[in-house]
């Protein structure tokens, strides 16, 4: 662990975390509106997947990534990457990039790490995230849901132990015939035990009360005897979702929910101590 009061050289490259990405920045191009950084990849993975033989640099290709934005400017890297060809056999290939963005992505993988951040945590519309990663909504939107999913799929072990449910409301995209709206579930367990942060456990479209209560719906009925808690925003919808379908858990929109309409998901450990405290002297 580096101390906290050394300080290291000034360093774009681990600045804007391009080393958790295997890239190194190797020059910028800064305009008032965006930055470009130019980087290359790091390994330079140049022995043949076929043979094993050592390979020859033929020539390079560039990939451009959104990356995260700094200071809220969309930050572009314009990733130069080597093509080899096998000097035995002939096999051609590219660098291995996946540890910067999954393959044919337009994102990094830093740019969707925000990106979730950005949605679950700080509430921000898929119209800000994608400005602020200088892509289209649709490539955004296409993008993020992927990842949530790659993430939820790859943690099968992700409904263990819930027992403080977070429901809350986005609204996903303005639309003529009205707006669209992204339910996400995430798991307050952590927070209320003081063990970690939130745990995003799914995102569903919609904000009917239909939404919440289908998904619990697709629960076992253990899992769902195991919810204590549930916190949610200000949809009325989905207390009654939790009153059909887990009637044991305890609603904590009250008092709060009486005079906040709409409760910040900022709030939420706030909330939840409280409701700890409440059960704790019930
Ligand atoms: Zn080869």
């Amino acid at each position: 662990m580096p101390d906290a009061t050394t300080f290291a050289c000034p360093d774009l490259t681990t600045f804007t975390r391009l080393d958790d990405l295997g890239l190194e920045a190797t020059g910028q191009l800064l305009k008032p509106d965006r930055a470009v950084l130019k980087c290359r990849v790091v390994d330079p993975d140049d022995w043949c997947r076929r043979c094993g033989c050592q390979g020859v640099a033929r020539d390079t290709v560039v990939r451009r990534l959104a990356h995260e934005p700094f200071g809220w400017r969309p930050t572009t890297l314009l990733v130069t990457v080597r093509r080899y060809r096998c000097s035995e056999c002939g096999h051609v290939w590219r660098q291995d990039t996946t540890a910067a963005a999954e393959p044919r992505a337009k994102i990094s993988r830093g740019g969707l790490a925000w990106a979730l951040v950005g949605i679950v945590v700080q509430h921000l519309s898929m119209a800000r995230v994608a400005e602020g990663l200088g892509v289209a909504w649709h490539t955004a939107n296409d993008a993020v849901l992927a990842e949530g999913h790659r993430l939820l799929i790859d943690d099968p072990a992700r409904l263990d132990g819930v027992e403080v449910l977070g429901v809350d409301e986005h609204c996903w995209r303005h639309t003529r015939r009205g707006d669209k709206f992204i339910t996400v579930i995430i798991d307050l367990t952590p927070v209320r035990d003081g063990t970690g942060p939130a745990r995003l456990l799914d995102m569903v479209e919609g904000r009917s009360k239909k939404a919440f209560k289908t998904w619990l719906d697709e629960r076992e009925q253990t899992w769902r005897d195991g919810v204590q808690v549930v916190a949610m925003d200000g949809f009325s919808g989905f207390k009654t979702a939790t009153t059909e379908e887990l009637p044991e858990a305890v609603s904590v929109m009250d008092p709060f929910y009486a005079d906040v309409p709409v409760m910040p998901m900022s709030w939420v450990s706030v909330l939840v101590g409280d409701v700890r405290r409440m059960v704790r002297s019930a």
